[in-house]
């Protein structure tokens, strides 16, 4: 059975580019009714932060990316690498080096004068003396000759002379394992059939493949993916703005359309867009990931949140508006069902910011008028449609939108002037501003005692 694995180290927030190989290696064993693991990769102790580890957990929980095992953590499982270590030492696979950083660092300035790669030259392989005072690392005797080839699912064949690679460090002097080393013991241990990493990671696979061989164990399938370029063409990052998927969530976006922007980030079905979970789920295959890079297209995911706000199940965008409403302090129980406000804001809102920003008004009153609106629709000209609606409206006993639209029509009738005549002022006397959703809806939704303490505050 299939099982892949999403392995971050945690020395920062989930971001774009991890939560798209999290994403694939997801759909992957979803696909394939297998097993998805989370395994942290905490040894780098100066870099890792438990904060790290929670935002990691709290992006795939947002993504809603659950994993079957894990998550697992490389620092729980320290004791295990060095029984590996000496394993591989008994069998005379790895030995233990006693070079000083001195004479390493002497025979790499010799090496780079005369113009060969640095690499470790193996020296200690036939040391038989400890020696005094130097604690050693342990290192894995890295095959002399022949190469090794990466059967690569998206890159192909990737063919590496074992000449160029030199005996890595897999346990430093302290005891504590390097980061090759700990992969491959937990993708062996951990029975991963599919290694599905971002594509800065191909330059460690050849050493990867070499330890495992020599651990006697079944190798498992690499799928490199492609980096994502920021629109300038350089490597995603910072600068091109946010890369954190939490980000992302407080910018008003929804897991769903982040999730379908993912996919398409690096892989493609035809020339489809729009993917639902399931979907993807159904179609995703490692051989449709794209072989180049991709670009990372802000319009594009602003595109398809605003089209997830639409077509997504207004409970469910309701649910996440709540939460926008709370960063407001707006408490959503104090005015109209956020299920009935999405249905009337998301046409004109592309995040969930903007249409919690547009609905405060519903929920709590606002002390100043937006200066233009008011300029222009709180006038003596227009005070006479504001009382003549506050007339009519307080009449009003069918509080809803189709009765209140009649009221809105047939005053400007009476009054000679164009329905924006009417509608305008009022929209300006109850939200405070220019745009709400159409006036019959803002109106039901207000609420009959709200409309009209604005209508008369903006009178007086
Ligand atoms: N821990 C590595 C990273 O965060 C991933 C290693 C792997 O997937 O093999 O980049």
């Amino acid at each position: 059975t299939i099982r892949t694995r999403f392995a971050p180290s945690p020395t920062g927030y989930l971001h774009i580019g991890g939560a798209r190989t999290a994403l694939f290696s997801w759909l992957y064993a979803r696909k394939h009714g297998g097993t998805f693991i989370l395994r942290i990769e905490d040894t780098d102790l100066e870099r890792s932060t438990i904060d790290a580890v929670n935002a990691i957990l709290e992006g795939m929980t947002w993504l809603g990316l659950e994993y079957d095992e894990g998550p697992f953590y490389q620092t729980h499982r320290f004791e295990r690498y060095r029984a590996v270590a000496e394993q591989l030492l008994n069998e005379g696979k790895a030995y233990r080096c006693y070079c000083t950083k001195e004479e390493l660092d002497s025979r790499r300035a010799e090496q780079l004068a005369r113009k060969e790669k640095p690499r470790y030259d193996g020296r200690c392989r036939h040391r038989v003396e400890p020696r005094e005072g130097v604690q050693p690392v342990i290192r894995f005797r890295n095959p002399d000759d022949g190469e090794v080839v990466v059967d690569d699912l998206v890159r192909g064949r990737v063919v590496v002379k074992n000449s160029e690679l030199d005996d890595l460090i897999i346990l430093r002097s302290d005891g504590t394992p390097t980061y090759n080393f700990t992969v491959v013991v937990d993708d062996l241990d951990m029975k991963i059939t599919h290694v599905i990493r971002g594509d800065d990671h191909l330059n460690n696979t050849p050493r990867q493949i070499n330890i495992l061989e020599a651990l006697g164990a079944p190798l498992p399938k690499y799928a490199h993916v492609p980096m994502i370029l920021g629109p300038d063409g350089a490597k995603l990052s910072k600068r091109h703005g946010a890369v954190s998927v939490m980000q992302y969530r407080d910018d008003g976006y929804l897991p769903e359309a982040l999730i379908n922007y993912l996919v398409r980030l690096g892989w493609s079905h035809g020339d489809q867009e729009i993917f639902s979970v399931d979907e993807m789920i159904e179609l995703f295959d490692i051989a449709d990931i794209n072989h180049s890079a991709s670009s990372f297209n802000p319009e594009k995911l602003l595109w398809l949140n605003h089209h997830y706000i639409m077509h997504s199940d207004p409970l469910r965008v309701a649910h996440h508006l709540r939460w926008h409403l709370g960063r407001l302090d707006i408490d959503p129980a104090q005015g109209p069902d956020p299920v009935k406000v999405v249905e009337a804001q998301r046409e004109r809102c592309k995040t969930l910011v903007d249409m919690a920003k547009a609905s405060v008004f519903f929920y709590k009153d606002f002390d100043t008028y937006d200066e233009k609106a008011a300029a222009k629709h709180l006038t003596s000209d227009t005070l006479a449609a504001l009382q003549a609606l506050e007339t009519q409206l307080w009449a009003l006993e069918d509080w809803r939108r189709e009765a209140i639209h009649q009221v809105v029509l047939k005053t400007a009738e009476t009054l000679g002037v164009k329905l924006g005549g009417v509608a305008q002022p009022l929209r300006v006397a109850v939200s405070g501003t220019t745009v709400s959703p159409p006036i019959d809806i803002t109106l039901e939704l207000l609420g009959k005692d709200t409309t009209l303490a604005r209508i008369e505050r903006a009178i007086a």
